[in-house]
């Protein structure tokens, strides 16, 4: 897949439906055992009529891709309330989401133009290992791949020796990023001339620069809804009031809205956010909670004009008691303070983000209280929880609206069309959990390699690390080897960035490198570096390619606003945009 073009790995893609891992207490006998009590959700158990409940950018997406993928197949009903709104939150993502959008043949530009959306290439973190000190995470591949010794070594070799760079200086993204440039090639129109300009400096392996997207949440599921409304999906407006289950079986028969409606399904997709109404509410299904790991547990968001081009990355910057997002749309900036209530209280974080942000206010902040961890079924019964119902990293990484599209692109290939299998659910269960353990682990490693000296700061400096993740350092640490698992979302690269950038200085690094000689080394480091440093110096700035490629209409965030201000009307609240979207 598109994984290694892309800079993180591929949509994490299950091994095939019903299929059992070795090596974790599950042999051929429990997949017959399970294959043998496979349960049937409704009558004659084919599932045909799905009720999403939910429409965030999660409800949304499945709607979407269930659509897409099984057009006629499937009778989808979507129901969400302008009455409670979205999260209106969630507005920085990873490249695996190009995958996703290629895989529903959405248009870019006009994705983009609709979302007034941005690019991203990386994320700046700055303040994490003490105030003062700033690392690029950036996408893509730093350096080119040798048979034997990852690059970083190579890099390691040469500071060994005296050359002084960065690591991100062998990193088309990162070199871009600090630049404020962004192209594409063959794009068509005038980025065609970028793109001969670029092709022609950078006699480079790789052809394309490997990015991801900032857009605005609201724009987002509206552009979602767009694309599905008109596939046959049916949007019911109500407040859920009841889940009705069946008695014998705990399975959910239907959604109960509180003007008496009833949507009744064979399957329910979760996307009612954190309130989780159809798993937790109504199944039980218990939470793993991880803010021992992570200790924020609270955001305030606000959203302001902007106060200058757009940068291509977030900006993550560490403070005494979490951190504060910055993320540049097209037309305005996302920014929000992620917090430890144990800390820092709601008004503080809210002074602290004003300040620091003072340009003119587009929406009052909201305070966004969030629990770290996981459900502890995905797929419990006939209900399976996405987006924030079904689990909640922090945003440090951008990872959430991923594992939604992970899920969804699982929950695509595990379709029980033909009744619910506990073996097939099983297995859904087992790799969300892995990919989630991944992405958390890698989250946790900000958080712990610090120098900082405020209390949250030390606790997490001293906290006791998730299975697996104290290795990975201490590996590093001792012989500068990094890796990516089978199966797991961040590259070596990003391991290598992070852990350096988090100050882990290898006390080794590997000894082969040290047989080339000065300059053959340098021919190699050159080698990588001069071509990066002329493709940077032939791209546009990222405003200017906006402004050919993909400029949003001013409608686009008209309509947004407008919609913000009629779910304020309706709900006399701030929290998110949601509603009833007039097209
Ligand atoms: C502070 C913060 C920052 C984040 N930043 C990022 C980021 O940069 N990148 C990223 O990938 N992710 C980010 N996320 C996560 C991201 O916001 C979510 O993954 C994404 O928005 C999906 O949310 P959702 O659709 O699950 O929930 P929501 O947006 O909360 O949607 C829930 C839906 O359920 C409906 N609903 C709820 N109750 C009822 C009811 N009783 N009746 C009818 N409908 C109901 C609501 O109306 C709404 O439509 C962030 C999250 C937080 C908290």
């Amino acid at each position: 897949m598109q994984g290694a073009a892309i800079g993180y790995a591929a949509l994490a893609a299950p091994q095939g439906g019903g299929a059992v891992p070795e090596g974790r207490g599950h042999g051929r006998d429990t997949l017959r055992k399970n294959v043998g009590r496979m349960k049937l959700a409704t009558g004659n158990g084919r599932i045909r009529k799905v009720v999403i409940a939910g429409g965030g950018t999660a409800g949304w997406v499945a709607a979407c891709a269930l659509t897409h993928q099984f057009r006629d197949m499937l009778d989808i009903t979507l129901v969400e309330s302008e009455q409670v709104g979205t999260v209106g939150v969630g507005e920085s993502t990873i490249p695996t989401i190009r995958t996703f959008h290629k895989l529903l043949q959405i248009d870019e530009r006009e994705f983009l133009s609709s979302v007034a959306g941005s690019f991203k290439l990386a994320i700046s973190f700055e303040n994490w290992t003490r105030p003062g000190a700033r690392y690029i995470h950036p996408f893509g591949t730093t350096g080119v791949n040798t048979w034997s010794v990852d690059f970083h070594q190579f890099w390691l070799e040469s500071r060994r020796r005296g050359i002084k760079s960065e690591l991100g200086d062998y990193c088309l993204e990162t070199a871009a990023a600090l630049k404020d440039r962004f192209a594409l090639f063959n794009t068509g129109q005038n980025t065609q001339q970028w793109s001969m300009r670029w092709t022609k400096a950078a006699s480079m392996e790789r052809r394309d620069v490997s990015y991801a997207y900032h857009f605005d949440a609201g724009l987002y599921a509206a552009f979602m809804r767009v694309k599905c409304e008109g596939r046959g999906l049916k949007r019911i407006e109500g407040k859920i009031a009841q889940v009705r289950q069946d008695p014998e079986n705990g399975f959910v028969q239907a959604l109960v809205l509180e003007d008496g409606q009833v949507i009744e399904g064979d399957l329910f997709l979760d996307c009612t956010g954190a309130r989780a109404l159809l798993s937790e509410q109504a199944l039980k299904t218990g939470f793993e909670d991880w803010n021992h790991w992570l200790p924020s547990n609270r955001a305030v968001a606000l959203q302001t004009e902007a106060d200058g081009p757009p940068v291509p990355y977030t900006r993550a910057i560490a403070h005494e008691a979490g951190w504060h997002w910055k993320i540049s749309l097209q037309h305005r900036i996302g920014c929000g303070i992620v917090f430890s209530d144990a800390h820092m209280s709601d008004d503080e974080a809210t002074a602290k983000l004003l300040a620091e942000n003072p340009a003119k206010r587009l929406r009052e902040p909201w305070i966004i209280p969030f629990r770290t961890g996981r459900r502890r079924k995905a797929w419990n019964k006939n209900v399976i929880a996405l987006g924030l119902a079904s689990s909640f990293i922090e945003p440090l990484e951008s990872t959430s609206i991923h594992l939604t599209l992970s899920a969804v692109t699982r929950l695509v290939q595990f379709f029980p069309f033909e009744g619910i299998s506990e073996a097939a659910a099983e297995r859904y269960n087992e790799v969300s959990r892995m990919e989630l353990e991944h992405v958390r682990n890698f989250v946790v490693l900000h958080y712990h390699l610090n120098q900082r000296d405020e209390p949250l700061w030390k606790q997490c400096r001293e906290m006791e690390l998730p299975p697996g993740l104290g290795e990975r350092i201490q590996v590093f640490r001792e012989t500068g080897y990094a890796w990516q698992g089978e199966d797991e979302l961040f590259r070596l690269d990003s391991w290598t960035h992070c852990m350096l950038g988090q100050g882990v200085v290898p006390q080794n690094h590997h000894p082969l490198t040290r047989a080339l000689s000065d300059a053959d080394l340098k021919t190699l480091l050159d080698g990588v570096r001069k071509p990066i440093d002329a493709a940077v110096a032939a791209m546009p700035s990222q405003q200017d390619f906006i402004d050919s490629y993909c400029r949003a209409p001013d409608s686009a965030w008209e309509k947004m606003y407008a919609c913000a201000r009629q779910h304020e009307q309706v709900t006399g609240k701030v929290a998110g945009v949601g509603g009833d979207l007039k097209q």
